[in-house]
């Protein structure tokens, strides 16, 4: 696969990464030199429920980048799951650091469940093993997923999914994520924009992506992932077109969480349509 190199702006954002305070590969530090080696000027860091990096990002980051306070949050839209990304928020706001402590604690009871359905099916000691790879992040089904391929139980990561992690599959746990008002509710009062990260990836039609995007708006949510990592200019178009139409603003990133993902490395992003109105004009 061949990336083709996108210009590089003079300011150039890239609002969606991931270090391994989630499910990400680098240290914050290490994501903030990444980032720098690649041309991003702007860096938000935005891991999964928790914003345990982003001090050490900040420090790594000091007069070199400007690294934006970020976090990515699971919530619920009537019954599935939607991420959306926090931008610009204070890390030390109350209503984040309380919201992240209770993701924490749902994660880490999903991840025992997971835990203990894979001893029913024959595999034990996976909490230990996926413990291992999450390090001090929290562990995330990418992490049984390692520990199974590792382990030698399949032979891929897909395959960790497809035959045990996936939906209706036996290690299948799923979490009920806070609900979307609640989620918009803490960005704004942590100070950021609410934001909904990689619209295109939740298999909507159009009239659902609308009433999504129309009750986000009634919550307080400002601004849509125009752009999530190397994807394809028509689905650009498209959701320009809706940002534009709802009067929100438009956000872009890599979504980077490793460096053997070339479709979500860092700072690969194109530049926003002319006709949107970009988040950090805000800032
Ligand atoms: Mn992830
Ligand atoms: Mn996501
Ligand atoms: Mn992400």
């Amino acid at each position: 696969m061949t990336i083709s190199r996108q210009k590089i702006t003079d300011i150039h954002y890239d609002l969606h990464s991931h270090s391994h305070c989630s499910d990400g590969q680098l240290s914050p530090s290490d994501l903030v030199q990444q980032a720098i080696q690649c041309g991003v000027t702007h860096l938000a860091l935005t891991d999964h429920d928790t914003i345990d990096g982003v001090e050490r990002a900040k420090q790594a980051a000091e007069g070199r980048l400007a690294l934006i306070p970020g976090i990515e949050f699971s919530c619920t839209w009537r019954k599935r799951t939607i991420h959306i990304l926090g931008l610009n928020i204070d890390p030390k706001a109350h209503a984040l650091l309380k919201a992240s402590t209770r993701l924490k604690h749902l994660r880490y009871e999903r991840a025992e469940k997971i835990a203990d359905k894979l001893t029913k099916a024959g595999i034990p000691n996976s909490l230990d093993g996926a413990a291992h790879y999450a390090g001090e992040g929290v562990m995330t089904r990418p992490h049984f997923a390692q520990f199974l391929v590792d382990a030698g139980y399949v032979s891929s990561i897909s395959k960790a999914f497809s035959q045990y992690l996936a939906n209706k599959q036996c290690a299948d746990v799923t979490i009920v994520w806070p609900d979307i008002s609640d989620t918009c509710h803490w960005i704004r009062q942590a100070g950021g924009q609410a934001i909904i990260a990689h619209p295109d990836k939740y298999n909507l039609t159009r009239t659902k992506l609308i009433e999504l995007i129309r009750d986000f708006i009634s919550f307080g949510g400002q601004g849509l992932e125009v752009i999530s990592g190397n994807q394809c200019s028509t689905v650009t178009e498209k959701l320009s077109i809706l940002a534009d139409q709802h009067e929100l603003l438009a956000s872009k990133g890599s979504d980077f969480h490793r460096m053997d993902q070339p479709w979500q490395a860092l700072g690969i992003t194109a530049n926003l349509p002319a006709r949107c109105t970009p988040v950090w004009d805000f800032w």
